[in-house]
C-alpha cells in the first residue's frame, strides 16, 4: 500500500516549500506515522555536488554518501532521522539512467520519449521509495509552469490517477502584500493553482505564503477561484524562525486533516503530549537567556544558504541550551583581523580552492594566539594544521590543493583518489572515528567510537604527526582502518579543535551535535 503527498509551489520559487514539507513530516511522525521524504529537482546536474554553493546553496551529504539538495538537510533536521541518497532525485539522474538504458538496448527498438519513458522512470523511483513508509512526502523544486518541471507534474497527474485517494497534492502559493495600499493580493495564488489544474493536477490542499495573516474574506476568495474548500486552505505567515512553522501548522490542525484525507491512522494522544519535543523546543526558543556571537569565516558568503547546515546546527545547540546565536558570515577574501575582536567563537567551515584562504588562515592564527574558541570543519581543520605547521613548527610545507607542485605536502590527495573525475568521487558519507582517551574530543563525545559524515578529497599526511606533536598539536581522532586523521586539538588552548568530518550534518532540532554544542558552550564561557 503506497501513500504519497506531493508538495508543489507557485507563482514564485523560494516559498519555503521545503520547510512546509519538513513540518508536515515532523507533525505526522509525532503521530506515529512512518514518514519518508523525497525532493525532485528539475536541473540537469546529476547531483548538486558539482554546483557552486553560491549558485545553489550548500550540498547536503547523507550518511550513505549522497551529495544532495539542501532541502534534504531540512527534512533530516525536522524529522529527527537520517535519510539516504534515494531521497534526492534530479532530472540529470533520471535522464542519465534512461539514456544508459537506451544505449543498452533495453527499450527494444521503441522511440524513447519524455512521456512515457522519463515519467515512468520518475514514477518507478517514487513508488520504490514509497514502499518503505506509511507515507512518502515528495517535494517538487521550482514553481509550477517551469518548462523544466513539466515531467514531474505529469508524473504527479499519473500517480494521482493510479493511486486515487492515496495520493494528494499540497500546493503552496504566494500571496503578496502591496505595501502602499496595505492589500493582500490573492490573484497570483489563484493563477498558480489554475495553471497546475491546466496541467491536469487538482490540489487537495492549499497553503498561502504571506507576510501577514489573510482575512476570512481573502481565504474564501482563494477557495472560490481555486476550487478548494476553505477548510483545506492553511496559512503560513512569515515567522522569525523556521522552527515556528510546524507549531503554526499544528494549531491549524494540518496533520489531522492530511491524515483524514489519506486515511492514515494517527495517534490519539493529547496534542501536547505527542508534540512535546516540538513544543518544548519552541518554548526554549521564545525564552533565550544568554547570547553568543559567532564568526563564520568563509568565501561563499553572498548566498546565505551556502552554510545553512552550519547555521542551523549552531541554532539547535543554542536553543537547546537557551543561548541565542548571533552570527556573521565574514568574507575570507577581504577579511580584516580587527573585525574578529568582538566574537565569542570563530568557526572556519569547509571549502575548496585557493581563493579566500588567506582570510581563513589569518582567522585561525588569531583564534589560536588569542585563545578564542575555535572550530575548524573539513577545509577549516586542514588549514588549522597548515597554519600551525608554518607559523609554529616552522615547517616548509603546503596544502596540496593550494600548491600542487609543492615539495612537502602536509595535506595531500590520497593515492587512490588521484586520477578520478570530479563528480561524486570524494570521501563521502559516514566514516568511523576512534577517539583517543583523555582528549577534549573524548570528553565532548563521551564515546570512543563515533560516526560522522565526510565530503573531501584531501587528507592530513601522517608523516608530520610528530612535528605537530612536538609543538603541542595532537591528533585526537583517527579513522581506525586507514589511520587517517579525523580530529586535531591544541590542548594548550581552552577550545581549539578541527575535524575532518562535518558535524553540522548530523545535528537535529532537538538533538544537537555534541561537538557543535560544546563549541557554543565554550563560546559562552569566553563571552566578551
Ligand atoms: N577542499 C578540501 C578537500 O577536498 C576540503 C573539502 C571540504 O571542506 N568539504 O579535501
Amino acid at each position: 500500500m503506497k501513500k504519497i503527498a506531493f508538495v508543489t509551489g507557485g507563482v514564485v520559487s523560494s516559498l519555503g516549500k521545503g520547510i512546509i514539507a519538513s513540518s508536515l513530516g515532523r507533525l505526522l511522525i509525532d503521530n506515529n506515522i512512518n514518514v519518508g521524504m523525497m525532493k525532485c529537482d528539475p536541473y540537469l546536474n546529476i547531483d548538486p555536488g558539482t554546483m557552486s554553493p553560491i549558485e545553489h546553496g550548500e550540498v547536503f551529504v547523507t550518511v550513505d554518501g549522497g551529495e544532495t539538495d539542501l532541502d534534504i538537510g531540512h527534512y533530516e533536521r525536522f524529522l529527527g532521522k537520517n535519510l539516504t541518497k534515494e531521497s534526492s532525485l534530479t532530472s540529470g539522474k533520471i535522464y542519465q539512467e534512461v539514456l544508459d538504458k537506451e544505449r543498452r538496448g533495453e527499450y527494444n527498438g521503441k522511440t524513447v520519449q519524455i512521456v512515457p519513458h522519463i515519467t515512468n522512470h520518475i514514477k518507478e523511483k517514487i513508488y520504490k521509495l514509497a514502499e518503505n513508509y506509511d507515507l512518502l512526502i515528495v517535494e517538487v523544486g521550482g514553481s509550477i509552469g517551469d518548462i523544466e518541471s513539466l515531467a514531474y507534474i505529469e508524473t504527479i497527474r499519473q500517480i494521482k490517477y493510479e493511486l486515487s485517494d492515496d495520493a494528494i497534492v499540497i500546493h503552496a502559493g504566494f500571496v503578496p502584500l502591496i505595501k502602499v495600499s496595505n492589500e493582500l493580493k490573492t490573484k497570483p495564488m489563484q493563477r498558480s493553482v489554475n495553471l497546475l489544474r491546466s496541467l491536469g493536477v487538482s490540489p487537495e490542499i492549499l497553503i498561502t505564503r504571506s507576510e501577514v495573516e489573510l482575512s476570512e474574506r481573502e481565504v474564501e476568495k482563494i477557495g472560490m477561484f481555486a476550487t478548494v474548500k476553505k477548510e483545506y486552505i492553511f496559512q503560513c505567515v512569515d515567522e522569525k524562525s523556521i522552527y515556528k512553522i510546524p507549531i503554526s501548522l499544528m494549531k491549524q490542525n494540518f496533520p489531522r486533516k492530511i491524515a483524514a484525507l489519506l486515511n492514515l491512522n494517527i495517534s490519539s494522544r493529547d496534542i501536547k503530549e505527542k508534540h512535546y519535543e516540538l513544543i518544548n523546543f519552541n518554548e526554549k526558543l521564545n525564552n533565550l537567556e544568554s547570547e553568543v556571537k559567532i564568526a563564520i569565516v568563509g568565501k561563499y558568503v553572498s548566498n546565505a544558504d551556502s552554510y545553512i547546515s552550519i547555521v542551523e546546527s549552531l541554532k539547535h545547540a543554542g536553543i537547546n541550551n537557551k543561548i541565542k546565536i548571533k552570527y556573521d558570515l565574514i568574507n575570507s577574501r577581504n577579511y580584516l583581523v580587527n573585525s574578529l575582536k568582538n566574537y565569542d567563537g570563530i568557526l572556519v567551515p569547509g571549502g575548496f580552492g585557493n581563493d579566500g584562504t588567506i582570510g581563513k588562515m589569518e582567522a585561525i592564527k588569531f583564534a589560536r594566539e588569542n585563545n578564542i574558541p575555535f572550530l575548524g570543519i573539513c577545509f577549516g581543520m586542514q588549514l588549522a594544521i597548515l597554519e600551525f605547521a608554518k607559523n609554529v613548527c616552522n615547517l616548509n610545507v603546503e596544502h596540496g590543493e593550494l600548491q600542487i607542485d609543492a615539495e612537502y605536502k602536509i595535506i595531500d590527495i590520497m593515492e587512490d583518489m588521484k586520477d578520478k573525475i570530479i563528480g561524486g568521487t570524494m570521501r563521502l558519507g559516514n566514516y568511523q572515528c576512534s577517539i583517543k582517551n583523555h582528549t577534549l574530543a573524548r570528553e565532548i563525545y563521551g564515546n570512543k567510537l563515533i560516526n560522522e559524515r565526510h565530503r573531501h578529497r584531501y587528507e592530513f599526511n601522517n608523516k608530520f604527526t610528530n612535528d605537530l606533536k612536538k609543538e603541542g598539536m595532537i591528533i585526537s581522532g583517527i579513522h581506525p582502518k586507514t589511520n587517517l586523521a579525523e580530529i586535531i586539538e591544541l590542548p594548550k588552548n581552552d577550545f581549539f579543535i578541527g575535524v575532518q568530518f562535518h558535524p553540522e550534518l548530523s545535528s537535529k532540532l532537538t538533538k544537537p551535535n555534541k561537538l557543535i554544542e560544546a563549541f557554543i558552550k565554550a563560546a559562552l564561557k569566553n563571552k566578551k
